[in-house]
C-alpha cells in the first residue's frame, strides 16, 4: 500500500458506520485519535498529515489492522448491495455518541434498527433529517440545566453527498433539500438538509435542530421529512414498496405517495393504493406525547395539496382529524392509523393500551406489538463481548437460545470479574465528571433517561428518612448514579432535574448519590457496564417499552423496575426485581406508595448483594440466560421482517 491508497482505505473505513458497533474498529480510531474517540473518524482522517501517513505505512501492526478491517468491510458486502425495498422513516437516528442526531429512546431505537437490519441483510433504507446543530450538550449551572448546541457540517458527521436535491411544496414556495447519505454497514441512511443557498434565510433553518422551535417549525420539518423523503428515494431510482413510520412524525409522506398514486384524479382510490405498503409504529400511550397540529396552523399547508389535486381541503383534513377534538387538531398518529395496513406498539402491554387508546381510529383495534430490543454489539462492553464470543459462540448477538443457555458454564469468578471491570470504569467516569468517589464494591444503582415527568426521577425522595438511612449505611454501602437531560422546553422536567442535582450535593446524600451531567450514548454505555442495578420507576403504563434496562441486562446489570413496557413481559420472578404498583387513584398517594415499594425492594437487594454474593451472581447468570434471547434488536428486526414487512411487501405487490 502506498500513501494515497492508505488514505483511501482510512476514508472508506470512516465513512461506513460499522465502526459504531465494532470494538476492533473503534480501538483503531481511538489509537489514531490519541486515545479517546471524541469526534467522527472522518474528522480524524482529515487531520492525518502526509508525514503521519508515511509513519503509519511503516507501522506493521497498524497496517495489519487496516488490511483486516478493509477485508471485514469488503466481506460484509458479498455480492454487493441490493436496492432497498423498505424505507424506515424517523425524525432521529442515534448511531453513536459522536453523531448527536438523537435526543433519546426513539432515536436510539432507530439507530439500533438500522444496525440490526444490516446484520440481517434486509433491503432497508433509513430516511431522516440532517440537523446542523446536534442535540444539546448539558451543563449544570447554578443548580439548573444549561444547554449548548454544537454545530456540525455533514462532512464532519461522515455524511456523503448524493448530488441529489429535492423540492418540497410549502405555502407560496418550494423548499429545496439536499440529500446526504450515511452508510451503516449494509444499509443506507438518507438525511435531508434545507440549509442550501437556493432557500430563503428562514427556510435554511427548517432542519437546524432536533425538536426545537415552535409548532410551525416542527410542522415544516415533518413536511420536509415525509414529502422530501419519498422524493429523495425516487430521485435515487429506488423502487421502495414498504414505508415504515417510526411514530407519526414522518406521516406526511402519505401526501406524496397519494399524489404518485393518482390523488389528482381519484383521492379515495389513491388512498387504497398507498395503504398496502404503509406500516406504522406507535411509541407513546401518553396523548400529550402525540404530534398534533392546530387547524389554523396546518390548513394552509394542506391547501397546497388540495389545490394540486383539485379536492376540497376538508377531505385531506379528515384523514388526520383528531379522534377527540376533530375540529381543532390534526393528529399524526390518527393519520398513520387511518392510512396504514399494519400497526404496532412496542411491547405487549403497550400494544394493549394502544388498542384502547386508538379504538375505532382506522386500524386502531388491530394494533399488534413488536417489543423493542437493543443492538448487542453496540451496547455490550468490550470485555463482556470477548468472554461471550469465546464461550457462547457468535450467535448470542442474535438472541440464539442455545448460545445463551451456555452462560451456565460461566464461573462465579468470571462474572464477578467482568462486573468489577465495569464498576471500575464507572468509578473513573464519576470521579472525572463530578469529583465524587464511587466505591466499586458498593451496590451501584443506576438511573439514566430523559427527565420526562412520568419517569419520576425523584420518586425515592418521597421517603427521605428511609433514603437517608440507606445512604448512611456503612456496613452495606449503596451508591446511586443518576443522569439525564430534560427537553429544553420542559419546565417540570427541568425542576425534577434541579432537585436531583441539588440532592446529589447535599449532606444527606453522603457522597453516595451522584448526578453525572451531559447524558448521552457515551455516558450511558459506561453506566450499563458499571451499574449492578438498573432502576426504572415510570408511571405504569406510560413507558411503552423502555430499552435502557435491556442494555443494562445484556451487560449483567439486574433490573429493578415497575412492571411496565418490556419488563412487564420478561420479568420471571428471578431475573431481576419488580417494584409493586399501587392502585391508588390519587397520583400523590400512588407515588408515595410506589416510592415505599421501591425502597422495600432496594432494601432486599442491598441485603442480598452484601449478604449472599453467590445468590446475587447466580441471578446475573439466570438473567442473562432468560433475557439474552429476548432483548436483542436482531430478535426485534427479525419480527418486523417476518410479521410486518414481508406481509406488507406481498400486499404492496
Ligand atoms: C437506551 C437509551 C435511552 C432510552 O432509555 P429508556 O429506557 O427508553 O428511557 C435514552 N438515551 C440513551 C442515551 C440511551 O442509550
Amino acid at each position: 500500500m502506498d500513501s494515497p491508497a492508505l488514505r483511501d482505505a482510512l476514508v472508506r473505513l470512516a465513512a461506513n458506520h460499522r465502526w459504531t458497533w465494532s470494538y476492533s474498529l473503534r480501538n483503531f480510531w481511538e489509537k489514531l485519535d490519541g486515545g479517546r474517540l471524541t469526534r467522527h473518524p472522518t474528522v480524524v482522517v482529515g487531520e492525518v498529515s502526509s508525514e503521519q501517513l508515511n509513519d503509519l505505512l511503516g507501522d506493521h501492526e497498524f497496517m495489519a489492522m487496516v488490511t483486516a478491517e478493509v477485508a471485514a468491510l469488503d466481506d460484509m458486502f458479498g455480492d454487493g448491495l441490493v436496492d432497498p425495498q423498505i424505507a424506515y422513516f424517523s425524525p432521529e437516528f442515534g448511531l453513536s455518541d459522536v453523531i448527536p442526531q438523537y435526543s433519546g429512546g426513539l432515536g436510539i431505537l432507530a439507530g439500533d434498527h438500522m444496525k440490526a437490519a444490516s446484520d440481517l441483510t434486509l433491503p432497508l433504507v433509513g430516511v431522516g433529517l440532517f440537523y446542523r446543530q446536534g442535540f444539546f450538550r448539558q451543563r449544570i449551572e447554578d443548580g439548573r440545566q444549561a444547554e449548548d448546541y454544537p454545530t456540525f457540517t455533514a462532512q464532519s458527521l461522515g455524511a456523503q453527498d448524493t448530488d441529489v436535491t429535492v423540492k418540497v411544496p410549502l405555502p407560496g414556495r418550494e423548499v429545496v433539500a439536499r440529500v446526504w447519505r450515511m452508510d451503516v454497514g449494509r444499509v443506507r441512511l438518507l438525511l435531508l438538509d434545507t440549509d442550501v443557498a437556493e432557500n430563503s434565510a428562514a427556510d435554511r433553518q427548517i432542519t437546524d435542530r432536533l425538536y426545537s422551535g415552535d409548532r410551525r417549525h416542527r410542522l415544516e420539518q415533518e413536511l420536509v421529512l415525509g414529502v422530501g423523503g419519498v422524493r429523495a428515494l425516487s430521485a435515487l431510482g429506488w423502487d421502495v414498496s414498504v414505508f415504515h413510520l417510526n411514530e407519526g412524525h414522518a406521516g406526511f409522506l402519505v401526501l406524496e405517495l397519494m399524489e404518485r398514486r393518482g390523488a389528482g384524479s381519484n383521492l379515495a382510490a389513491a388512498i387504497e393504493q398507498v395503504r398496502p405498503g404503509l406500516v406504522f409504529t406507535t411509541h407513546t400511550p401518553v396523548p400529550a406525547g402525540i404530534d398534533r397540529f392546530e387547524k389554523r396552523l396546518i390548513l394552509p399547508y394542506l391547501e397546497v395539496w388540495a389545490h394540486r389535486w383539485g379536492v376540497p381541503v376538508e377531505e385531506i383534513w379528515l384523514l388526520g382529524a383528531d379522534p377527540v377534538d376533530g375540529d381543532r387538531y390534526f393528529n399524526m398518529a390518527a393519520l398513520g392509523l387511518r392510512l396504514a395496513s399494519g400497526a404496532n406498539g412496542v411491547s405487549q402491554m403497550h400494544g394493549e393500551v394502544s388498542r384502547h387508546l386508538f379504538a375505532g381510529v382506522g386500524i386502531g383495534d388491530e394494533i399488534t406489538s413488536v417489543t423493542n430490543g437493543v443492538h448487542a454489539r453496540t451496547w455490550v462492553s468490550a470485555d463482556t463481548q470477548a468472554v461471550f464470543d469465546r464461550l457462547l459462540g457468535d450467535k448470542w448477538t442474535i438472541g440464539d437460545r442455545e448460545a445463551w443457555d451456555r452462560v451456565e458454564i460461566l464461573s462465579d469468578a468470571a462474572i464477578s470479574g467482568l462486573r468489577h471491570i465495569g464498576a471500575l470504569r464507572l468509578s473513573e467516569l464519576v470521579s472525572d465528571r463530578t469529583g465524587h468517589t464511587l466505591d466499586p464494591d458498593s451496590l451501584v444503582v443506576g438511573f439514566a433517561r430523559r427527565f420526562a415527568t412520568y419517569k419520576r426521577a425523584t420518586l425515592l425522595f418521597h421517603h427521605m428518612e428511609r433514603l437517608a438511612a440507606m445512604l448512611a449505611d456503612d456496613a452495606r454501602p449503596i451508591h446511586f448514579v443518576f443522569a439525564g437531560k430534560a427537553h429544553p422546553a420542559d419546565k417540570p422536567g427541568k425542576r425534577l432535574l434541579a432537585e436531583v442535582a441539588a440532592f446529589s450535593n447535599s449532606s444527606v446524600a453522603n457522597g453516595r448519590f451522584t448526578f453525572v451531567p451531559d447524558y448521552g450514548i457515551g455516558i450511558a454505555r459506561v453506566m450499563y457496564e458499571g451499574c449492578d442495578i438498573w432502576l426504572n420507576t415510570p408511571v405504569r403504563p406510560r413507558e411503552a417499552s423502555g430499552t435502557s434496562g435491556e442494555k443494562a441486562a445484556l451487560n449483567g446489570g439486574l433490573n429493578c423496575s415497575i412492571l411496565d413496557g418490556w419488563w412487564a413481559e420478561m420479568f420471571d420472578g428471578r431475573n431481576g426485581w419488580a417494584i409493586a404498583t399501587s392502585d391508588a387513584a390519587d397520583p400523590a398517594r400512588r407515588d408515595r406508595e410506589e416510592a415505599a415499594a421501591a425502597l422495600d425492594t432496594l432494601d432486599a437487594i442491598v441485603a442480598e448483594y452484601h449478604g449472599d454474593p453467590v445468590a446475587f451472581v447466580g441471578r446475573i447468570r439466570h438473567a442473562w440466560r432468560s433475557l439474552g434471547p429476548q432483548v436483542t434488536a436482531a430478535r426485534m428486526v427479525a419480527e418486523y421482517r417476518d410479521r410486518i414487512y414481508t406481509p406488507a411487501l406481498s400486499r404492496a405487490r
